[in-house]
């Protein structure tokens, strides 16, 4: 099981360059882009870390830091351009546990997240990679999908989309995170791909496509991949 981060950023270019290194990395990431989307996905299901921008169009981050606090102790690390002392000491004494001034390194941000992760005692642990449930069996290592013993022949989009249900295998993934990961964060509109995509997917794994085994549907949500 890989960990959740959380990243909340409103800059399109900055938020795509943190899904993607931390992706890399074995997290699974999901992004809002408003203090609104945030708090409507930290509501319905909560992360394992919070990547925080400050200014954000709807409201600032600062809030959310509240907010999360309130109920929360998952760590919560704010990028922000704003450089002022007073500015930080506000955000440390609100909850966060770390702070990095824009513009920051890809490293520095994986560095300050493992080590507010290793403060709460959670190691990383590598996504994962083997999904087996019935007769079905992925080896995403291998690209390697099986039926009943027997090679099922996925096309490269079919595989990623697969793919990313099996690092979260058993969690529900959102449309707009589906559609963000497999074809790129300009495509979270066109959810007819993944009507489509799901199908096709269904086709070729569940016994009876109309009535799904593995991939399932979250109604209104997303789908998720069945690991009982
Ligand atoms: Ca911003």
């Amino acid at each position: 099981m890989s960990l959740r981060v959380l990243v909340v950023e409103d800059d399109r270019e900055i938020r795509s360059m943190m899904q993607s290194s931390l992706a890399v990395e074995g997290f699974e990431v999901q992004t809002a882009v408003s203090v609104s989307e945030a708090s409507a996905l930290l509501h319905h299901s909560l992360p394992d870390v919070l990547v925080l921008d400050l200014g954000l169009p709807d409201g600032d981050g600062l809030e959310l830091v509240h907010e999360v606090r309130k109920r929360h102790s998952l760590p919560i690390l704010v990028v922000s351009a704003r450089h002022q002392e007073a500015e930080k000491i506000r955000l440390l004494d609100a909850g966060a546990d770390d702070y990095l001034t824009k513009p920051f390194s890809v490293g520095e941000l994986l560095a300050r997240i493992r080590v507010a992760l290793r403060h709460r005692g959670t190691a990383l642990e590598p996504a994962s990679t083997v999904h087996e449930l019935d007769d079905l069996r992925i080896d995403l290592n291998l690209r390697l999908v099986q039926l009943k013993g027997e090679p099922v022949h996925l096309t490269p989009t079919e595989f990623k989309l697969l793919a990313r249900l099996v690092r979260s295998a058993g969690r529900v993934v959102t449309h707009r995170q589906l559609l963000a990961d497999v074809w790129g964060p300009e495509f979270t509109e066109h959810t007819h791909y993944l009507r489509l995509y799901m199908g096709q997917l269904r086709a070729k794994i569940e016994a009876d496509p109309a009535e799904p085994r593995h991939l399932l549907t979250e109604s209104g949500v997303g789908y998720r991949l069945a690991t009982v």
